[in-house]
């Protein structure tokens, strides 16, 4: 078996090490003998939907959200939204994930309009919302507790259709205000949780592999168990100083 990831835009949305989440992806999927090839997509350069099984997008500040606009105008919105129909696996992270949505307006009245591949919209707080945090996802979702870091001014708000990742354990989440985290639409898995997200939550990073397999290739075997003992380690922790 083999997955091609698309990692878009490496090079302007890539904070807190969010790079740490392919690097996870490829580790665990040749660990199980799946052949992996990653391809950088960033400014000028096209996108095929159909030639990528997994796409990710890391995060940004709103000045580089912003840059996105005009490179996203020239067709790699359609491609974007194109795949996410055809339930590619995305995961997006922070300005990644707002920019799936339908716009962001900053704290100071300046509306991006974004690509609208999910039904979400973000809004500016001046407050920002900073931390380490925790959500539990639901069945459809991996079923597991995730330990994570969020830093961000927007408040991000689901449109119908579209399903939380996580219901927040601690922190703030989407807005601070419902109790949700993140999105889940078609096979798109987007949320606040920067950095290394997949390294310390390997359930949900073998969840989301399993559905790229399982989109691919039908029924796939169980995956072989991995000793993570160093990642549940990390997890543990995360979640033992969160857990009042
Ligand atoms: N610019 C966005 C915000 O502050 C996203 C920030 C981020 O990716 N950390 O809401």
């Amino acid at each position: 078996m083999e997955l091609n990831l698309c990692h878009l835009y490496p090079d302007i949305l890539n904070l807190y090490g969010d790079r740490g989440n392919i690097i996870a992806m490829r580790r665990r999927l040749e660990a199980r003998g799946v052949t992996v090839n990653i391809s950088e997509c960033s400014i000028g350069e096209p996108i095929d939907p159909s030639a990528f099984d997994i796409f990710f997008i890391g995060g940004g500040q709103d000045f580089e959200q912003e840059v996105l606009l005009r490179d996203l105008s020239t067709g790699k919105a359609d491609a974007i939204r194109a795949a996410v129909e055809d339930e590619k696996v995305f995961l997006a992270i922070c300005g990644g994930y707002q920019m799936l949505g339908q716009y962001y307006e900053t704290w100071d009245g300046h509306r991006l309009d974004f690509i609208g591949a999910i039904d979400i919209h973000t809004v500016g707080a001046k407050d920002r919302m900073i931390g380490n945090y925790m959500f539990q996802t639901p069945p459809e979702s991996g079923d597991t507790t995730v330990v994570g870091f969020e830093n961000h001014s927007g408040k991000t708000f689901l449109g119908e259709g579209v399903r939380p990742l996580g219901k927040v354990l601690a922190g703030f989440g989407n807005n601070g205000e419902d109790g949700t985290e993140g999105a889940r639409y078609k096979n798109v898995f987007a949320t606040y949780s920067h950095g290394s997200l997949l390294p310390k939550n390997p359930v949900l990073c073998d969840f989301l592999l399993k559905t790229a397999l399982i989109r691919k290739y039908g029924e796939i075997e169980p995956f072989i168990p991995l000793d993570d003992a160093i990642e549940n380690a990390a997890h543990d922790y995360m979640q033992q100083r969160l857990t009042k």
